[in-house]
């Protein structure tokens, strides 16, 4: 079994780029909940994160379904 996970520090990155980034004006997804059509579909499923095994560390990224992407690596662990 594989299991990839984000530490604090990450989250931490994590938790600001998705406050900074799922604001109206911001996000063509963005919902705050009072819309009758869920603007990314019906599932949700609008951010997706990313883990790539390298050779020296894990790179960790997050990316939205407007495209949007955010590097999470906490490099400092390298
Ligand atoms: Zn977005």
């Amino acid at each position: 079994m594989y299991e990839f996970k984000l530490d604090a520090d990450e989250l931490t990155k994590y938790l600001a780029w998705e406050a900074a980034h799922h604001v109206k004006g911001v996000c063509k997804y963005f919902d705050d909940g009072k819309s009758p059509i869920c603007p990314v579909g019906a599932i949700g499923g609008r951010v997706t994160f990313h883990f790539t095994q390298t050779g020296v560390g894990l790179i960790s990224t997050v990316s939205c379904a407007c495209g949007a992407k955010e590097d999470l690596t906490n490099y400092d662990l390298w």
